[in-house]
């Protein structure tokens, strides 16, 4: 057989991709697993999300689309942006593409030349440095600790910019490790960015997963440079329908679309309109919002305390549905700890080795909250 691309036989697989392909394949092979791996709400989309699709289908819009998506659902995410973020878009400032991870592999391609250097704040998702690497660039991780919340340190930020910076990277409330950065880190972060000419890259999936404080978007500190990167699939629990958005200036949008037209064109049709319908109608959307956001926040309470109380520390996020908890009681190295979970308790999770967070692993609490005092007693007769 001719060979695999070197560029792509030395690419990471996603790890939390992978840790959940494996749970699942336990759970149909009959073992009883908690998967506390992907990052998926457990919850069923909105209902008036649901009916727009089936009408969307119904009435012949299946079609291709604009390669940047409908103008509709652009119109729709500028009017988002406007009420909930206070930020000014036209519709030539947004994409819509298959996913918040198209959204970003577009940016990183049309952002880096070979050799560019990207910050990102640790830990970090997996999938950051694997496409800073496929677009030719080079990752430059900002660690932050559990003892500061893992909330980056402007000035550690600083001394990792050098002449071959180009971007940097924000992700509050974070994946994976749910900490919503304060206004004043992000405001420093984007003057940063002003002062040494660099593109700023927000990823704000998880905005409506806030449990403290009010969410402000890290756009509003430099909209000139920055893409805010968002999507359906988290706040909206539309993961499998694959929307995500960019917005930011338009000669970046642009250069995006040009890639994306010449690799996938328009992102799911039918998904696209229901999309629209989901930021449309705001109070139906915004009750389904609360709901979900107040039963993340009690399922919060109940797995940081029960990690704590069993000697796994676990520091408190204030967002998304992710918790870190330091394994090294189980095991000095993660992967093996969370290999034990996994075999001898059935919970999986995912090992922080590719968040850049050794000794800890991620657990997802987007599942039951029986599902999770299930995991607690297991974790605990594991430790016992
Ligand atoms: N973003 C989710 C996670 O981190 C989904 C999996 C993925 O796309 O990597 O689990």
């Amino acid at each position: 057989m001719p060979t695999i691309s070197g560029s792509i036989a030395k690419l990471k697989a996603s790890s939390t991709v992978a840790f959940n392909a494996k749970a699942l394949e336990m759970k149909r092979s009959g073992v009883d697993v908690i998967a506390m791996t992907a990052g998926e709400p457990d919850f069923q989309p909105p209902e008036h999300v649901l009916e727009a699709a089936h009408e969307a289908i119904r009435s012949g819009m299946t079609k291709y689309t604009a390669s940047e998506g409908t103008r509709e659902l652009r119109q729709a995410i500028v009017d988002k942006h406007a009420r909930e973020n206070d930020l000014t878009y036209t519709p030539e400032q947004v994409i819509v593409s298959t996913g918040g991870k198209q959204v970003l592999y577009n940016a990183f391609m049309a952002m880096l030349d070979p050799g560019d250097e990207v910050i990102v704040p640790s830990p970090y998702w997996v999938s950051y440095p694997a496409q800073i690497e496929l677009a030719g660039g080079v990752t430059v991780g900002v660690a932050a600790s559990a003892g500061e919340g893992f909330i980056p340190d402007p000035d550690a930020i600083a001394a990792a910019i050098t002449p071959r910076t180009k971007a940097i990277v924000v992700n509050s409330p974070s994946n994976p490790t749910g900490a919503v950065y304060p206004d004043d880190v992000l405001k420093r972060i984007a003057d940063l960015c002003d002062e040494h000419d660099l593109w700023l890259l927000s990823d704000e999936l998880y905005e409506h997963i806030v449990y403290e404080g009010d969410f402000t978007s890290t756009a509003s500190h430099y909209p000139e440079r920055t893409l805010l990167v968002h999507g359906a699939s988290k706040g909206y629990a539309l993961t499998g329908w694959r929307i995500g958005w960019g917005c930011g200036p338009a000669p970046l949008i642009k250069a995006m679309n040009k890639l994306q037209g010449q690799v996938t064109s328009n992102a799911n049709a039918v998904a696209q309109h229901a999309t629209r319908v989901a930021l449309d109608e705001i109070e139906l959307t915004r009750a389904f919002q609360s709901k979900t956001r107040a039963a993340y926040k009690a399922r919060r309470d109940v797995i940081v305390t029960g990690l704590n109380d069993l000697g796994l520390r676990t520091p408190t996020p204030q967002g998304a549905f992710y918790v870190m908890a330091d394994l090294t009681p189980i095991d000095a190295d993660e992967t093996v700890a969370a290999t034990t979970l996994l075999e001898r308790a059935h919970v999986a999770v995912v090992p922080g080795t590719d968040f850049e967070a050794p000794g800890f692993a991620r657990l997802s609490y987007a599942t039951s909250m029986e599902q999770i005092e299930t995991a607690l007693e297991r974790i605990k007769r594991l430790l016992d």
